[in-house]
Formats: C-alpha cells, sequence, structure tokens
C-alpha cells in the first residue's frame, strides 16, 4: 500500500505547480488580460452568436492536458468576445455591469489566501471585514447600528433574502400564505416573484398597484387597496418598492411608501438593486429621500458599484426580526458557535461555504476612496440627462420623424424611440436595436411598455463617459438615416 501511495502522490503532485510554473501560467494569463484591457476602447460592446465560430466542444474535459497557451486560445475564440461586452463603456442593454482593476485582483488574493468567509470562527478577518462594509452600506442607508446584512452573489439572492426576512418577522406560516397579500407595481423586477416561488409563497395574493406618468408607484392606490384588503378580512403583509426600476429607471415615492408601511405594520421591501449606490451623490438626494424606513434593502455592487458580476448586498434594519443566530447550524459545525456580536454570513443566507467576496468590494473602495465613486455616480446621472436634453432639443427632421422621449430619468436609465413619418414605429425601433447590434460598437436594448417598443440606454459603466454617449447620438443618426433610405428605395 505504502509504494501505492507514494506513486499516487506523484501523479497527484502536478496539482502543486511550482514557482516557474506559476510565473509562466500567471504572466500568460495577465499578459492576455491587459491586452482585453488596453483594446477595451475600441473593442466591440456587442458580438452576436451567428458572428462565432463555436468549438469549445472539440475540446471535452479528458484525461488529458493542455497547455496554457491553448487554453488562453480556446478562450479568446468561444468566450471572451461573444455575447454582450459588459467590461465596455459603450454597453447600454439590461444594466451593464463594469470591472474595476482592483476587484479583479481582489478575487485573485481571495482566492488565494482561501479564507472561510462563511462562518466565523473559521476565518474572524474575513468575516470582520465583510461585516464592516455591511455596516458602511447601513450607515449610507440611514440604517441604526444594529442593522445587519449580508454579501450576497447578487440582488435576486438579496431578494430571497428580504422576502424570507419579511416573512419569518410577521411570523407567516404555510396556513397563513394564502391571505398575506403583496403589494408592487408592474414595473418590480421579476426576481421578486421567483422569491415568493422558492419561499413558497406562491399562493400569497399579488397586487399590482397603478403607477402614474413616470412609472412610480402611486400611494393613495397603494393605500386604497390596503384598506380594501383589510375589509375583505386579508393580511396586508409586504410592500416591494423600487429604487430604480430595471426598465426605466424610476424611483417609487420611497418616504411615502415608508409612511404607509409603518401606519398599516406592513413590511417594507425597498429593491435598489440597480440604483442603491446612487445614495453616494447629491443628484439622487431628492428621490432617495427616506431610505432607512425600509426594512430591507437590496443593493447590487455589481451595478452602481462597477464591481464584476457576483455581488449583491441585502441590508435588514432590526436584527431581532431574526431567529437567534446560529438557530440552524449543523452540528459538525457547533464549535464554530462562537461569536454572537460578530455575525457570520451563514446565519442570513442560504450559502453555507461561500467565496470571500467582501475583497472584492473591499480593495478598490480601499485603494480609491470614495471620492471617485460619488464623481463617477454623478457623472452617469449627468450624461443621462445631457442624452436627454439632446435628443429633445436636436432637430431631426431630416430623418424623416422625430424621436418621442419616456419620462425625464430619475437615475441614468433612459427610455425613447423613433416615431417616423410612414410606417410601424414598433418594427422600426427594433430594426434599430439590429442595426445598432450588426455594427456591434454600442449595446442597446429594447423594452415593451404598454405594447409599445422603446429603446433603452442605461448608463452605468464607470468606463462611459461624455464621448460614448455622443457616438450613441451619432449612430442613432446614422443608422436610422440609412434605415430611411432603404425604406425609401423600395
Ligand atoms: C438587476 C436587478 C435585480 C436582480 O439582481 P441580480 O444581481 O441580477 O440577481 C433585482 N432588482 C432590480 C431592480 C434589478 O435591477
Amino acid at each position: 500500500m505504502l509504494e501505492q501511495i507514494k506513486k499516487l502522490e506523484e501523479a497527484s503532485k502536478v496539482l502543486e505547480m511550482n514557482s516557474l510554473e506559476r510565473e509562466n501560467l500567471r504572466s500568460q494569463i495577465v499578459n492576455y488580460s491587459e491586452e482585453f484591457i488596453n483594446n477595451i476602447k475600441e473593442s466591440k460592446a456587442f458580438v452576436s452568436e451567428e458572428e462565432i465560430n463555436f468549438d469549445l466542444d472539440k475540446y471535452p474535459i479528458e484525461e488529458t492536458s493542455i497547455s496554457p497557451e491553448e487554453a488562453i486560445d480556446i478562450l479568446d475564440r468561444n468566450v471572451n468576445h461573444s455575447g454582450g461586452n459588459a467590461a465596455s463603456g459603450r454597453h447600454f442593454a439590461y444594466i451593464p455591469g463594469s470591472n474595476l482593476y482592483p476587484a479583479l485582483l481582489g478575487d485573485f488574493l481571495a482566492a488565494t489566501t482561501n479564507r472561510y468567509a462563511g462562518v466565523y470562527f473559521a476565518a474572524p478577518g474575513a468575516v470582520k471585514l465583510e461585516n464592516l462594509l455591511i455596516k458602511w452600506m447601513c450607515k449610507l442607508v440611514g440604517y441604526p447600528s444594529t442593522a445587519i446584512g449580508n454579501l450576497s452573489s447578487g440582488g435576486s439572492i438579496a431578494n430571497l433574502i428580504g422576502v424570507v426576512t419579511a416573512r419569518d418577522a410577521h411570523k407567516l406560516k404555510a396556513k397563513d400564505f394564502e391571505n398575506a397579500v403583496i403589494y408592487h407595481t408592474e414595473q418590480t423586477h421579476h426576481s421578486v416573484a421567483k422569491s415568493l416561488d422558492i419561499a413558497g409563497m406562491e399562493d400569497a395574493q399579488r397586487r399590482s398597484i397603478e403607477v402614474d406618468d413616470q412609472f412610480r408607484m402611486k400611494t393613495e392606490a397603494l393605500e386604497q387597496a390596503i384598506k380594501d384588503d383589510l375589509k375583505a378580512g386579508l393580511r396586508p403583509w409586504l410592500i416591494i418598492a423600487t429604487a430604480g426600476t430595471t426598465n426605466i429607471g424610476a424611483v417609487d415615492p420611497i418616504s411615502k411608501i415608508g409612511d404607509i408601511a409603518q401606519k398599516y405594520n406592513l413590511w417594507f421591501h425597498l429593491d435598489a438593486a440597480y440604483g442603491g449606490f446612487f445614495i453616494l451623490c447629491e443628484e439622487s438626494k431628492k428621490v432617495f429621500d427616506g431610505f432607512h424606513k425600509a426594512d430591507s434593502i437590496t443593493m447590487d455592487p455589481h451595478k452602481s458599484l462597477f464591481i464584476p458580476f457576483g455581488s449583491g448586498v441585502a441590508l435588514i434594519k432590526d436584527r431581532t426580526v431574526l431567529p437567534p443566530p446560529h438557530s440552524n447550524r449543523a452540528s459538525y459545525i457547533q464549535n464554530a458557535l462562537s461569536d454572537e456580536d460578530e455575525l457570520s454570513p451563514t446565519d442570513i443566507s442560504p450559502e453555507l461555504s461561500k467565496h470571500f467576496r467582501g475583497l472584492r468590494l473591499w480593495l478598490p473602495l480601499k485603494l480609491f476612496g470614495l471620492k471617485p465613486f460619488r464623481a463617477s455616480l454623478s457623472e452617469k446621472i449627468l450624461l443621462a440627462r445631457y442624452f436627454y436634453d439632446e435628443i429633445s432639443k436636436k432637430d431631426f427632421s431630416s430623418l424623416n420623424g422625430k424621436f418621442e422621449l419616456g419620462p425625464k430619468p430619475d437615475l441614468s436609465i433612459v427610455v425613447f424611440r423613433f416615431l417616423p413619418n410612414d410606417g410601424d414605429a414598433n418594427k422600426f425601433n427594433l430594426k434599430i436595436i439590429d442595426e445598432l447590434q450588426k455594427d456591434g460598437r454600442l449595446f442597446l436594448s429594447s423594452t415593451n411598455i404598454n405594447g409599445i417598443v422603446y429603446l433603452r440606454l442605461a448608463i452605468i459603466s464607470f468606463r462611459t463617459h461624455l464621448e460614448e454617449i455622443n457616438l450613441v447620438i451619432e449612430l442613432l443618426e446614422s443608422k436610422i438615416s440609412k434605415l430611411q433610405s432603404q425604406i425609401s428605395k423600395v
């Protein structure tokens, strides 16, 4: 047996690369990533699937190994240039991500030291660092020092944590679900419905509250719906408001909704996945009044803090609404039950073993300080206003039609469409999207509001500046002009 162990040891030792091998792999990957970043200003924001000759299937996982060069080549041809390029400052579709450089290296360092950041006992430093970030965010939103939170993988899981906390705080059991009522709007993110389903609450009643012409929840309609449900013997339970809807960027009247939630004793969850960190800048002050009134808040550092995908956060105002910490702990980690003040991530999250994702956030925040974040977020809001103003005042009559703008942006998303003098506007706007995607320099998406197709410009990358917004205006003009001349020829 000893001989066999020795043999296996020899074969498995390949897994521990020596310093030279590490240097070789590292320099190749770093060189490649340098090239990627150095070319980001010129590289396409969108490459359609048809333009890629995928050959990943030619390289199944097998016994034999390949070289770093081959691995990088496979990734370069198949993965790194297909679809939307969220690293590009010309990506305006959905909610774009971006990726501050220190965050990438934060991931590298977190994986290198591999601290077990799920449980305080196992990695007190890592958990303290994550809790410090959470305390900072709680302070930002105006929560008391007793508030808690969790760095999640994204907004969807943060919304799930919010919904489950709301359920437990109101002591709802299965028998109560069909009488429990949730209030939201048609603009609420679909991850909320998903959270309710995962929480086993698909039978709960959902009221879609009317929105005003800015797509913000009408608070009189909300209050009336709650009163009606109380009269009908139902159990008004949860209000979901949004600070920056994904579709339009609208901010619901947070403060008024908070007052209504308090008056009728409902849980108030604020989904600020996209908009949350705009709280760092002055321009959001007016629409963000009353954040602290929410009982729980979702925010996504991978949106408005420019961190790569995989970073959300759930904040909970009152820690006493949760079951006692560690109550669900498995017996095999009993000895982890040491510190009641320093909450462990696993006490709040469905996760146990988790990526030490605090570091990807801490490193950029500490290395840059907050000032450039505030500046960049203010810049994004002003760029949205600039685009809105340019489109509304410029003369586009030579394009044989005109632009129609959605509501003035609350944050950094603008919805608009082109109304051609002749023909179907919906089809025309979808063609604009097609033309832009074929071109690839810009990536915009469309949305459908009450049957009308709008174009959407979501500005949230730290790499987006005036130059990129001017390019949007320029390319819109040239693509529309091209489409119109094609139409007039037929
Ligand atoms: C993006 C978004 C979500 C979902 O967050 P993920 O990080 O994609 O899981 C939820 N709500 C809103 C308002 C969002 O913009």
